[in-house]
């Protein structure tokens, strides 16, 4: 429930208002929801045939009062991130790769961070890779965290070729028995062309000294900032073959809507929620709670 709450304002508050009063709903009513919707940044697509289920719905006579309305809604939005959700089951390999993306400034290293610290706590051997060597800071960063999880972190000087430190880190997770690598990249977004050509070469390395890795490519995205997300995630998904994602700074932002924009129009599993700063605020996503907190 943590850090929901702005978005549940934002978006069933504003649903609550829009009912007050409201004996009957009809299309009108469904027209002022779409823009609730709209703005409460799940995604036009996705509010529009949101909207087309209820309108269904409604000639069905199946919405006679708001609190009929909402339960529709709820239940449409839930079906939606249930269709995708789905947790990672870093057991599934040995070692388990993952490779996280992202623009700078989502909080890439936050959530490799938490993950390392969840998992050497229930007792995995965890290895970081600090492959963004473009930013010294990034290492630096990635290396206190790796202190604090009582974690490895295979870092190389800055300006290193990014594949070099890859290359290593999987040499080391195979000698020293590693159950899980994460690979923090660079956040270079330059062109498409860049990032993809980037991409390819780390998971090429990756594949040849650890076959069917890298596991994941977890893209991290910024939930504050709303529809910049949902181009991230767009451009992201077309580059670098992403196969889930993580979702920071719910907490505080009232645009958590963007869980079920992202779910729901780029068919992606959204695997963690952010929502805080702190090493324990990661959550496995997970829908029932998730729509559940929304429509408290
Ligand atoms: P990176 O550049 O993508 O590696 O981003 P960082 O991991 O350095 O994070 C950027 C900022 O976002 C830092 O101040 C983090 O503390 C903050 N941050 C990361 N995740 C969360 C979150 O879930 N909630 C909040 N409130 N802040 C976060």
């Amino acid at each position: 429930k943590k850090g929901l709450s702005r978005t549940q304002e934002n978006l069933v508050g504003r649903i609550d208002t829009l009912l007050l009063g409201k004996k009957q709903i009809d299309a009108d009513t469904l027209e002022e929801l779409e823009e609730i919707l709209i703005t409460a940044d799940i995604g036009v697509a996705t509010s529009v045939e949101l909207i087309r289920t209820l309108e269904q719905r409604l000639k069905r006579n199946e919405l006679q009062d708001g609190e009929a309305l909402k339960r529709a809604l709820r239940e449409e939005i839930l079906a939606r991130l249930e269709k995708h959700a789905a947790p990672l089951d870093i057991a599934s390999a040995t070692p388990f790769v993952i490779v996280v993306i992202g623009v700078n400034g989502v909080g890439k290293t936050t959530t490799i961070g938490k993950l390392a610290n969840r998992y050497a706590l229930s007792g995995k051997r965890v290895l970081l890779a600090a492959a963004d060597t473009f930013r010294a800071a990034a290492a630096e960063q990635l290396e206190i965290w790796g202190e604090r999880a009582g974690v490895d972190v295979i870092r190389h000087q800055e300006g290193a070729d990014p594949s070099a430190v890859v290359f290593d880190a999987c040499k080391a997770a195979l000698a020293r028995k590693a159950d899980l690598l994460i690979i923090d990249t660079a956040g270079r977004l330059h062109t498409k062309i860049n990032l993809m050509e980037e991409m390819k070469k780390i998971r090429r390395v990756v594949g040849r000294e650890i076959p069917g890795a890298p596991h994941e490519t977890l893209l991290v995205l910024d939930a504050a900032t709303g529809q910049n997300a949902i181009s991230q995630a767009k451009l992201f998904k077309e580059a670098a073959e992403v196969s889930g994602v993580a979702l920071t700074k719910l907490d505080g932002s009232a645009k958590g809507g963007i869980v079920v924009a992202v779910s729901n129009e780029f068919q992606l599993p959204v695997r963690y929620i952010g929502v805080g700063e702190g090493v324990d605020d990661l959550r496995d996503f997970e829908p029932q709670q998730f729509v559940a907190a929304l429509f408290q």
